[in-house]
Parts: structure tokens; sequence; C-alpha cells
């Protein structure tokens, strides 16, 4: 059975993707976790927020997705330099991804995703990945990551 992810603000619900569990087990969708210091730094939007939730390494559950064409309906903001991970940062964190049985480098989240209907979240990301051994620098992919603890799942 597939459910779909919905936006969670009030009045909305406006049905964001589809998650269908063939394409989980193809690969095709993902769902990947990143820690909840990740989620904050691009102060993604989360539904049910709890001040006592400050634990920084917990783990968020993120769907991965190929293309913004996957989702049924979604919005993207204009490109913002500011998300670019810093690589001059001492503190900055290095976030890595498994994905089609590959491990995978955070590079760059490029925009935000979105709800098309209220232009409301942000409840998700584009990224620019690249494979963690590769040393190209040229071989580098584009994703979407859509924040699960920002909608609501039914
Ligand atoms: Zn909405």
């Amino acid at each position: 059975m597939s459910y779909i992810a919905k936006c969670s603000f009030n009045e909305c619900s406006c049905e964001l993707i589809t998650i269908n569990p063939d394409h989980l087990n193809s690969g095709k969708q993902k769902v990947i976790k990143l820690s909840k210091s990740f989620f904050n730094k691009y102060k993604l939007f989360q539904k049910n927020h709890s001040k006592h939730e400050s634990d920084q390494n917990k783990l968020m559950n993120f769907l991965i997705t190929e293309s913004f064409w996957d989702f049924d309906n979604i919005g993207v903001s204009r490109s913002i330099e500011t998300l670019k991970l810093d690589e001059t940062d001492e503190l900055a964190e290095d976030f890595y991804i498994s994905y089609l049985e590959k491990e995978y480098k955070i590079l760059t989240a490029s925009k935000y995703l979105i709800c098309s209907e209220c232009d409301r979240g942000p409840v998700g990301l584009i990224l620019s990945i690249k494979e963690k051994d590769s040393e190209d620098p040229v071989l580098s992919k584009e994703i979407c990551i859509l924040s699960l603890e920002s909608v609501f799942t039914d």
C-alpha cells in the first residue's frame, strides 16, 4: 500500500508526494536518517515542535527522490547562496548519505522545498551530492530530500 505525504500546515493538507513501497524496495525512493544538527542547520519546519528536544544527535527521517518531478505537488525556492555548507568553517560537520548502494557526501543544499499550495515550509531541500571516495569533483548529482518530520504521512 502506498501512502501520501501531506502538508502539515492548518487547513492546507496539500498532497506532496506518494510514497510507494515498490519504489522504496527498488531504491527509486529511500528513507534515510540525518542528524538533528543537519535539520536545524537548514531551519526545516518541524511539525511537532517540542522545546525539550534539544538532542542534536537525534536522527531525523528524510525521503530521498531523484527529482522534484517525483512529487505530486511541490514548490521550490530560489537558489540561496547561504545554504552552502561552509568548508572554511572549522566546526562544519560533514554529512553523508547512502543511496543506490553508494556512500555520498553532501556538498551543498541549493534550494528549499516548500508546499506548492500554501508556500510554507521549508519541508525539504535540493542537495548536490558526490560519491564519498571519488576524487573527481565533477561527479556530483542532484537529489531531493523531503523531511518526514515536516509533513503528515498517512
Ligand atoms: Zn501547504
